[in-house]
């Protein structure tokens, strides 16, 4: 019980650190890396702390070198799922109650553990089963990750503070109660640090949780496991589970105790989620919470205005780190014909420098693309590209699957601004550019507004303070992330809250408060210290 009204540490951004050749941090790195590479890990699930193995598994192969098995994880019956909600259930009667000082210390020890003797591991296990580069893996699996505990922490006090006024002879108070029930997290593939936010946000405020992490991201899944088990959680409080995601999903949303799904992932999976819960909403016994972070065609939209070096600069680094797998990365371009020559010109000579392999070697830039399903899809609107009169593979358009993944940085120069890869998430390294006239400016801000059903990130480029303001108002709804004169990529915790809207998601903003409110129901207490005897009113005579 806590006795004091605690401040807890101002959070900090996680410096990032820089891994050049001889720096100690890359040696150590590439060691964990290859011990990593070599292990041959046995994954089990995690139930009310303990470890379940089925005997049911898959195995986990890197997408950059997809015959090489670094280890097998263990997949659920609809048993294990039942269990999982009763082990939460029963773990909710300790966690829900305790001091909010305890779950404060947990995620600030887990943040100070990955800051220092778990930052190498996680982020080698993250370069493994998600083909990261060096670079990508520390700002995502360290630093965000790090930011996530550190600054969630300080926003669950800031709520905590927020407390109605009292008047003369009452005392108004407010508390941030878990949800009753449990909370189920889905995460996606794509970032490590997601994985972690989800079930720990919603366990910060005193949720347990059923999470449901990407099969192609097991291998550091278990690493924030094991983290998450040094730094003091307590058994069933978050309890992780694998295997066929209708069937665990279905078990999960037939419980009665089912109260708040904290998803990030595709819009289609999400709609089909908040769909089944529509369905269910007679079997609840509390109006669930739905927060859901989905998918984007992010964009970079230039006026003639712009530099076009720092649009290039722009289109090479939004849409191609991470082969272009970040939910943020810029999918479609808008150039006005007057610079795009030298856009190009730019373009073609920064993707050229780029090189393409293992992320074991550090000089990589790109990396493989996370499996095969990806693979064929997003090679499949390259090749229709090449066929089609409307369009035209300007750079890149190479691809090889024979080793890993591997897709070269793609730019298709769209004749018709509504053409497929203008408007579809491909989730690739893979952009499309579609040349404006410049007169036709304001009309372009329409395509761009208006041709996707999605709203998450989106930048646009101008020197012109005008155009940045009236640019600005006509994508007002058009991203929930909106960048003037920068790329579209690389929200950092604490200053970049972030998320979209339309069929981009709820737009609860991942690392800030307005996500952690999403997981207390508030509850009001109203205190009178000299009770009235008499019921009649002054106006009654
Ligand atoms: P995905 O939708 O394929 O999978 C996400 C999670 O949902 C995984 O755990 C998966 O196993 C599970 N899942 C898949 N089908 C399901 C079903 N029918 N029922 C229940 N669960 C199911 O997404 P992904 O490929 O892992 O990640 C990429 C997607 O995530 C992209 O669309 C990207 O834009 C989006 N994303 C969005 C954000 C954001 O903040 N908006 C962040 C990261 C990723």
């Amino acid at each position: 019980m806590a006795r004091g009204f605690f401040n807890v540490p101002i959070a900090v951004n996680e410096p990032v650190k820089g891994y050049a050749p001889g720096s100690p941090e890359r040696e150590e790195l590439l060691a964990t890396y290859k011990k990593m590479y070599a292990s041959n890990i046995d994954i089990p699930m995690h139930i009310n702390g303990k470890e379940v193995r089925t005997g049911n598994t898959k195995n986990v192969t890197p997408p950059h070198d997809h015959k090489h098995v670094v280890g097998k994880y263990h997949t659920a019956d609809k048993i294990h799922i039942d269990e999982a909600i009763a082990t939460a259930l029963e773990a909710r009667q300790a966690w829900s109650s305790v001091s909010w000082t305890e779950r404060a210390s947990i995620f600030l020890k887990a943040a100070e553990l990955l800051a220092g003797p778990y930052r190498a591991k996680m982020n080698a296990s993250t370069m493994i089963a998600q083909s990261k580069n060096v670079h990508q893996a520390e700002i995502d699996a360290a630093c965000e990750m790090i930011d996530f505990f550190r600054f969630n922490v300080q926003y669950m006090t800031d709520i905590f503070k927020d407390q109605p006024e009292s008047a003369p002879g009452i005392w108004n108070r407010v508390e941030y109660r878990p949800l009753e029930g449990f909370v189920y997290a889905i995460t996606p593939f794509n970032f490590t640090s997601i994985a972690a936010n989800l079930p720990a946000a919603a366990a910060l405020m005193g949720n347990v949780v059923v999470w449901k992490p990407s099969d192609h991201q097991a291998y550091s899944a278990q690493v924030i496991v094991d983290l998450f088990k040094e730094a003091g959680l307590p058994d069933g409080v978050i309890n992780v589970v694998y295997g066929d995601p209708v069937m665990i999903t279905d078990t999960v949303l037939n419980s009665p105790d089912f109260s708040g799904l904290h998803f990030t992932g595709s819009t289609f999976v999400f709609k089909e989620l908040w769909k089944k819960i529509g369905e269910n909403i007679h079997t609840y016994k509390t109006y669930p919470r739905i927060v859901g972070e989905t998918g984007g065609k992010d964009f970079i939209w230039a006026h003639n205005s712009a530099y076009p070096l720092q649009v290039a600069t722009a289109i090479t680094r939004g849409a191609f780190e991470f082969q272009g797998q970040k939910c943020s990365a810029a999918s479609r371009a808008y150039i006005p014909a007057s610079i795009w020559g030298e856009v190009r010109k730019h373009l073609e000579n920064q993707v050229a420098e780029l090189k393409m392999g293992s992320p074991e070697d550090p000089s990589n830039f790109i990396n493989a693309v996370i499996h095969e399903g990806s693979f064929d899809k997003i090679t499949k609107y390259i090749d229709a590209a090449k066929a089609d009169n409307n369009a035209e593979v300007i750079i890149g358009g190479g691809y090889d699957k024979s080793k890993g993944y591997f897709i070269e940085p793609t730019v298709i120069l769209a004749k018709d601004a509504s053409y497929q890869t203008m408007t579809t998430e491909l989730f690739g390294p893979v952009i499309t550019i579609y040349v404006y006239e410049d007169a036709e400016w304001e009309n372009s801000l329409k395509l761009v507004d208006e041709s996707t059903e999605y709203a998450l990130t989106g930048a646009i480029f101008s020197t012109d303070r005008y155009i940045v303001e009236q640019a600005s108002k006509a994508l007002e709804n058009a991203a929930g992330n909106f960048y003037i004169n920068d790329k579209p990529t690389g929200a950092v915790v604490g200053q970049q809250p972030f998320g979209g809207a339309r069929a981009s998601g709820t737009n609860d903003k991942a690392g800030s408060a307005q996500n952690l409110l999403r997981w207390t129901s508030v509850r009001l207490i109203k205190e009178t210290f000299v009770t009235p005897q008499d019921y009649k009113y002054p106006f009654l005579g």
